[in-house]
């Protein structure tokens, strides 16, 4: 009974909280939230998703003129799967992760002859579309569609674990205790909760940053419990350094598409000689197991006289 009785007085204060802090962000959302061309109803479902897709580890800043040029291209599902597999991925640019473009092109595909290139607007169908985890569904249900659910990225945890709990979010898999969180404080009014999904992100993108929150201009340092508490442990991670860059395969594979991209955007239709792309990188080895990864993941063609080509 007792037990019972904390359990609620902890969901009341949580809820008061979460009421201070959201009152708090939506001020704060209506004057600074960035005037990014897939906000404020400016495009359609599917352009969001587009939007969603890109920014995956991707910063949002970067994807503008990524996600401007391709909407231009290609402003609907059943455009872009038509288009051909090397546009797809010559526009895909230095974003970064590529095969996210090919996954983005089979939902394209799946959208344009299944559902008659009308994104679906439940979380469930969402969910079923290659390339679609529960993160973007439910971004894409909330923003897209105004529907109310609980949106879990990075930035969000970070935030709710820091404002609610005192406590700073630790990288790797979403925790059932951070998920309950998340839809613990979520508004009830369905117009409030897309807000606050929006408004709690971008507060973990532009001032509540991992390694440096700018506590100074944070709209909720009055009821940060973080902040009161001195920021135990800020910047911990539970998850190992992120890989540097230089001299992996990430950067070989890199380089190699870029030169495809680059002779395509040239108009050159023959594949780039083997020779030219043994020039590309110092390690062989390295090389031609980074080659036939991306021949592998269908992002090149080798060409029978060795050449390599972006699909067609
Ligand atoms: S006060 Fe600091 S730690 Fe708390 S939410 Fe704002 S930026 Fe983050």
């Amino acid at each position: 009974m007792q037990e019972e009785r904390v359990d609620k007085l902890r969901e009341q204060a949580r809820e008061q909280a979460g009421e201070q802090v959201r009152v708090r962000l939506a001020a704060w959302w209506e004057a600074n939230a960035r005037d990014l061309p897939w906000r404020f109803g400016r495009t359609t479902p599917w352009g969001v998703l587009v939007s969603e897709v890109m920014s995956q580890q991707t910063q949002m800043s970067r994807v503008v003129p990524y996600w401007t040029d391709w909407m231009r291209a290609w402003p609907d599902a059943a455009a872009l799967a038509k288009a051909s597999t090397a546009e797809v991925i010559a526009a895909w640019g230095r974003l970064g992760y590529p095969r996210r473009a090919l996954r983005l092109q089979e939902c394209a595909r799946v959208v344009a002859e299944r559902y008659g290139n009308t994104l679906p607007d439940d979380y469930d169908t969402l969910l079923s579309l290659p390339g679609i985890g529960d993160y973007t569904a439910s971004a894409v249900s909330s923003f897209a569609f105004g529907r109310r659910v609980a949106v879990i990225d990075t930035n969000i945890r970070r935030v709710l674990s820091r404002v609610l709990l005192g406590v700073e979010s630790r990288g790797g898999a979403a925790t059932r205790a951070e998920r309950d969180l998340a839809d613990d404080v979520l508004p009830a009014d369905t117009a409030q909760s897309v807000m606050w999904n929006q408004s709690v992100m971008e507060l973990g993108a532009v001032v509540c940053t991992a390694k440096k929150p700018v506590c100074e201009i944070c709209p909720v340092s009055a009821c940060c419990a973080f902040l009161a508490a001195g920021r135990p442990g800020l910047g911990e991670k539970r998850t190992r350094p992120r890989q540097r860059f230089q001299g992996t395969d990430r950067q070989v594979r890199g380089i190699v598409l870029n030169a495809l991209r680059r002779r395509h955007d040239d108009g050159l239709t023959a594949g780039l000689p083997r020779a030219d792309a043994e020039s590309l990188w110092p390690d062989q080895g390295q090389l031609a197991a980074c080659i036939a990864s991306l021949d592998d993941d269908g992002l090149i063609e080798i060409n029978e006289d060795g050449s390599l080509s972006l699909p067609r």
